[in-house]
């Protein structure tokens, strides 16, 4: 009788053995695949987990965030301070070091670094830029510019000039006409193979195309801007995906954090609705195209916004906020597309640039 219980144990260790391994070579194999030719970085500034859900809420309890794949925690500290602000944050995404306060483009050291925009340009990639705030403001601003402080509008207008994105929709027009230099840079953008159009509908022809939404910074949907944001992204794609080397777009929802700011929820919901809006056009790209990896995050929380209670069918949401400022708390990151299942897991705002840069392979 003891014989043949061992025995019984024996055998069932052993085929336990083999299902391990096979499901072991299985993930293996899964793991080798994939490479995306594009990458579209989505950062909705100051968006917590809070602002998704509140806005997902206020939508009839759906966003179109929820068709990713892939779900992931990043910490977000700077390289001074626990709470960062958009400069460090979005320079954490840009080129992969943990910067302070103000820094853009350039590391805690004062070092400039190639940020991934930068590099995908260099190895023939198309560029985007697409904001609702300034395109000098500081998220879009660290991925082409390399300066000491966000507050340099018109140093971050020159970097700009040096090497323009093929295609931009944002606000900042007026850091190119009304500057304390007297130059008009509109003229180097066009020296530059920039065509400016004034609106996105009237973008045609090949080439290098931009659109100033405003001279200075956007207004918000609730004060009256048309939403602009998913028809960029769209105009965005189709044209930078004509480019078989691929294209890196970084489309921000930027005021999402200027409602934190204000303790505002209303503003917070209309500017995450828009930037979800955005996100519809990206990924019904990326599942269209196969080739196209789509993540979107957040540089840090705003507001320390919390859900107090509201009404089941989301027609009412009791805010409360901690702060008028930046909070320290992780925010989600979701992906879509080749190599978004790198994106699950806790890691670092700088993970981000190194997850990109490991998937490019560069
Ligand atoms: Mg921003
Ligand atoms: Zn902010």
């Amino acid at each position: 009788m003891k014989s043949i219980i061992s025995l019984l144990i024996i055998c069932s260790f052993f085929s336990c053995q083999t299902e391990n391994e096979q499901t072991i070579e299985t993930a293996e194999r899964e793991v080798k695949v994939l490479k995306p030719r594009n990458i579209i970085l989505m950062i909705g500034d100051g968006m917590g987990v809070t602002q998704v859900t509140a806005a997902m809420y206020a939508n009839g309890n759906k966003l179109a965030l929820e068709k990713t794949t892939h779900t992931g925690l990043m910490k977000t500290a700077a390289s001074d301070k626990l709470i960062t602000d958009s400069a460090a944050g979005a320079t954490a995404f840009s080129i992969g070091k943990k910067a302070y306060n103000g820094a853009v483009g350039i590391d805690k050291d004062s070092v400039a670094h190639e940020t991934i925009l930068e590099r995908a340009k260099r190895e023939g990639l198309s560029t985007g830029l697409i904001a609702t705030a300034s395109l000098q403001h500081a998220t879009p601003a660290c991925f082409y510019a390399h300066q000491p402080s966000r507050k340099m509008f018109e140093e971050i207008t020159d970097d700009f000039i040096k090497n323009p994105v093929d295609f931009f929709v944002a606000g900042g027009k007026k850091y190119f006409t009304e500057r304390k230099d007297g130059r008009n840079l509109l003229d180097s953008l066009s020296a530059k193979n920039v065509t400016l159009f004034p609106e996105i509908k009237n973008i045609s022809g090949e080439g290098k195309a931009g659109v100033f939404v405003a001279d200075e910074e956007p207004l918000s949907i609730l004060r009256g801007r048309e939403s602009y944001l998913p028809e960029a992204t769209k105009t965005g794609i189709q044209r930078l995906s004509k480019n078989e080397k691929g294209f890196f777009l970084m489309v921000e929802g930027s005021q999402i954090d200027w409602g934190g700011h204000d303790n505002d929820s209303d503003y917070i919901i209309e500017e995450m609705l828009e930037f979800d809006q955005a996100i519809e056009q990206a990924l019904a790209f990326a599942e269209k195209d196969g080739n196209t990896l789509v993540i979107i995050t957040a540089d840090h929380e705003t507001g320390g916004y919390a859900i107090n209670g509201g009404k089941l069918d989301g027609s009412e949401i009791k805010a409360g906020f901690t702060t008028a400022h930046h909070t320290a708390v992780m925010v989600p990151v979701f992906a879509f597309g080749p190599g978004a299942e790198k994106f699950t897991g806790i890691y670092e705002n700088t993970a981000i640039y190194d997850k990109m840069m490991q998937l490019w392979g560069y």
